[in-house]
């Protein structure tokens, strides 16, 4: 039996629409919620983002203030930038588009960043705090697999869940996430030994590795929820072009439970809980000013 799709485009719309209406009545108290993007350099994939998000925000009616810095900038640019905005109560978040240009120190542009307007989650602080299962900005791609998933009634408390990749942005957030959910968690990455094994005993499986069609039919167990965060851009053949997942989702769909697709899927929702945080951010700023 085929399994039932996730649709992350779908559960955008609706959690967009409630997002709206959030930031909506924020503005009627004075405090417009306000996402700040600095993008630096000239990478293409880079700059797509960045007009989505852009886009996102406007349609949802989040103020977005766009700084375009060149490929060669000095960083103490940035960082002026960022201090700057990090002093302004109208701003609620601050996004830097990564990846950064070389002469940057990555670490120290996040660590710049107020913990208050971090609504990427990257900053070290608020890693920790998501660790300590404190209240934090979750980095939004492993959030919204979070949403996703309850969005679709899966069960995560007790569950046993496989994540495949380690990265900071995904695969180690995701493993806290579900692990504070009540999941039992195993995190795979490319020094497993046999990673198989791993995931066909997984009631839950999150593939973040960054390769195509990577994760195969067999290496699935029957009836799992089978979540696809990579985004990949196939270079040969007829398909050249085209963007595919981590997940062999045409076979793999025939064994889960639930899956869900590349495009479409976990990509949507990434930006949804990037709004997400940007509202929850200016809720906090109007509680604070008492508004
Ligand atoms: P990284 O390259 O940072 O991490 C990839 C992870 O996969 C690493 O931990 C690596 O292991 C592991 N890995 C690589 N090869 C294997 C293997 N053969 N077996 C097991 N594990 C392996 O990627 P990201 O986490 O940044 O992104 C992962 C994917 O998700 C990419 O396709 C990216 O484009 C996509 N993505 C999608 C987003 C969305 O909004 N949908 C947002 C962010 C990313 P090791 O650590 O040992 O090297």
């Amino acid at each position: 039996m085929s399994a039932r799709i996730l649709d992350g485009n779908a559960l955008s719309v609706q959690v967009r629409s409630q997002l709206a209406d959030a930031a909506a009545a924020l503005s009627a108290r004075g405090v417009q919620p306000c996402l700040a993007v600095i993008l630096v350099g000239g990478d293409p994939a880079s700059a797509v983002y960045v007009r989505n998000k852009v886009a996102a925000c406007e349609k949802a009616g989040i103020k977005s203030l766009k700084f375009e810095y060149p490929q060669d900038v000095d960083p103490a640019r940035v960082f002026e930038r960022i201090a700057a905005l990090n002093a302004d109560s109208s701003v609620h978040g601050i996004l830097v588009q990564l990846p950064l240009p070389p002469q940057f120190d990555e670490k120290a542009v996040l660590e710049a960043i107020s913990v208050a307007k971090d609504v990427d989650g990257f900053h070290a602080e608020n890693v920790g705090r998501l660790s300590q299962g404190q209240e934090a900005f979750f980095p939004c791609t492993p959030h919204g697999v979070m949403k996703m998933l309850e969005a679709a009634e899966v069960p995560v408390k007790g569950a046993d869940a496989v994540v495949i990749g380690r990265s900071n942005i995904v695969g180690k957030p995701m493993a806290v996430l579900l692990t504070n959910a009540g999941a039992t968690v195993t995190v795979c990455h490319s020094q497993t030994r046999d990673l198989a094994a791993h995931t066909r005993r997984a009631d839950i499986v999150v593939a973040a590795v960054g390769r195509p069609r990577f994760l195969k039919a067999d290496m699935v167990k029957p009836g799992a929820a089978v979540i696809d965060v990579g985004i990949n851009r196939l270079r040969d053949g007829a398909e050249a072009g085209k963007l595919c997942g981590d997940v062999d989702f045409d076979a793999v769909k025939e064994v889960a439970g639930a899956i869900s697709p590349v495009p479409g899927g976990v990509g949507p929702m990434t930006i949804t809980m990037l709004l997400a945080n940007t509202v929850e951010s200016a809720r906090r700023a109007a509680a604070k000013a008492g508004l």
